[in-house]
């Protein structure tokens, strides 16, 4: 898609430091960590939310997060991780190309992420159960 950072960075018409490019996929270092070794991994094809992204391509989406965190974990040494993904604006999503972030996490590391926990009030939870499932497509 014209203009997208990422299509461009995909396209080779932007410079990024690849760990992983395959047909499909590609995962590359945030230029912007929130910790060093925050890795970003992207389907190669333009879509803009999960929601767009084919359901094969999202499967190898995921393959290559396992893959690229456990090489993450042990270049870093670190403990654990994060898979965030933003989807929309709202969602605190920059650049609307689908990507996952992969944040290395190590115990006393000091990354918060701002999660405040809410409660349902009483039957809340059951009705939005029920609103969903009807919602959804298969
Ligand atoms: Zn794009």
């Amino acid at each position: 898609m014209e203009g997208c950072v990422f299509c461009k960075i995909i396209a080779g018409e932007l410079p990024s430091a690849k760990v992983w490019d395959d047909p499909d996929v590609m995962a590359i270092l945030d230029i912007n960590p929130i910790a060093a070794g925050h890795l970003l991994v992207m389907p190669k094809g333009h879509y803009e939310t999960l929601c767009d992204v084919p359901a094969s391509v999202a499967g190898r989406l995921i393959e290559v997060v396992q893959e690229v965190a456990g090489a993450l974990l042990k270049a870093v040494a670190a403990e654990g991780f994060n898979v965030i993904m933003n989807n929309g604006r709202c969602a605190n999503q920059l650049v609307p190309h689908a990507h996952f972030h992969i944040v290395p996490r190590s115990s006393g590391d000091g990354i918060r992420f701002g999660w405040v926990q809410g409660k349902y009030q009483r039957g809340e939870m059951e009705a939005l159960c029920e609103r969903i499932k009807k919602n959804l497509q298969r």
